[in-house]
């Protein structure tokens, strides 16, 4: 059966492309000069400048940069990498592909970062303690750094920044990916800015840098000089170009982010839903508006219903995940929250229209269901 209704689904993402990004990619295909280059060194130096960051070392995803850093940042075979484990895959994986383990802390129930003190008690338990910590500033939240990079330094170990839901997000002024040791980010059309794939390392260290970009490229020290082992993950020039007209874009996206959730909190604050809480002198990029209910699959099918995508980020933990079965670990926080959080709608596309869509179907199910 066909519907009747041309209404469109309200989308938990809507990348947008204007014509100054088909320009810019059709003047790198009539350059000819397609695969990494000129225009990845401008990225990388505009978004390094933009990040506060020496150096900016551009990757073929969020993966790679990840990798790339831990890399870097001498992390390999036989380390332990303290981490959370209420995040995207992608980050324990990428400590597994250098060789060492992820250790798993547990979250703060209020921003879903990692909890420092769960941190500290973490490290504690074990025998060697960790060799770094990786800190996720998840839905686009900066992590409590302050506490996190004090537990880092006692221990004196390297934090590594993911910040791949967080671009545009600040610390007490300073923006995330600045705050540690080295900082990455992806660039995957959900993201706060997109190249389609792709992703950024950035970095005030010179050593770590250049071990990063030696990692990206064949372990290359020149054309045909192969210092170490190293992988292809450059970014292309055409990714590139995506990305510099994005960046141009960033601050405008975070501010529509930051606007529709600012109109979220406002037409949900009679509603018994947890909202998110943006802790006291940071920026919320907002990358997802995670609101939290225990009849979190019920209010799912309901806004599906609606004509609303929503999405839960995450429905496991990685300690949960089959390919993590191995590691035992305690980790209650995470778990709850994994079954609570739902992320509703807050990207720069929404029209006033759908965000108040959004907010009537919300709190039609508050009422009434
Ligand atoms: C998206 C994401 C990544 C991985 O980035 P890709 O570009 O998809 O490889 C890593 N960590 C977090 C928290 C992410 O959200």
């Amino acid at each position: 059966m066909t519907t009747t209704t041309t209404q469109e689904r309200i989308a938990i993402a809507n990348p947008y492309i204007g014509t100054e990004e088909k320009a810019a990619v059709e003047d790198v295909l009539e350059s000819g000069s397609l695969a990494s280059g000129e225009v990845v060194e401008q990225f990388e130096s505009e978004f390094a400048a933009f990040n506060h960051s020496a150096h900016g070392i551009a990757t073929s995803n969020g993966t790679t940069a990840l990798h790339a850093a831990l890399e870097a940042a001498g992390i390999g075979e036989g380390d332990r990498v303290l981490t959370t484990p209420f995040t995207f895959i992608a980050t324990a994986n990428a400590i597994r592909f250098t060789g060492a383990e992820p250790v798993f802390a547990d979250i703060d129930p209020q921003t879903y970062n990692l909890d420092p003190q769960s941190v500290e008690t973490t490290i504690q338990s074990l025998d060697g303690g960790v060799d770094a910590l990786l800190v996720v500033h998840l839905y686009g939240q900066p992590a409590s750094m302050e506490q996190l990079t004090a537990i880092a330094s006692q221990y004196d170990i390297p934090v590594i920044e993911d910040a791949a839901q967080a671009h545009g997000a600040t610390y007490h002024g300073q923006p995330v990916g600045s705050l540690g040791d080295v900082g990455c980010f992806s660039f995957y059309p959900t993201k706060n800015m997109t190249t389609g794939e792709g992703g950024m390392v950035v970095t005030d260290d010179d050593e770590i840098a250049a071990r990063a970009r030696q990692f990206i490229d064949h372990g290359r020290s020149d054309r045909y000089e192969h210092e170490r082992l190293g992988h292809n993950f450059r970014m292309t020039n055409i990714a590139a170009a995506i990305g510099r007209t994005q960046l141009q874009r960033l601050p405008l996206f975070v501010h529509e982010r930051r606007q529709n959730a600012m109109e979220l909190y406002d037409g949900l604050r009679d509603c018994s839903f947890t909202l998110p809480k943006e802790s006291p002198r940071t920026t919320h990029a907002y990358h997802q508006f995670t609101i939290r209910s225990n009849r979190r699959d019920a209010l799912k099918t309901h806004l599906d219903e609606f004509g609303i995508d929503s999405g839960v980020y995450y429905p496991k933990p990685v300690h949960k995940q089959p390919a993590y079965s191995h590691l035992s670990v305690n980790a209650p926080v995470a778990e709850k929250a994994a079954s609570e959080v739902l992320s509703v709608p807050v990207h720069p596309q929404l029209s006033d229209e759908e965000l108040h869509t959004v907010i009537t179907a919300l709190e039609y199910f508050d009422s009434y269901l």
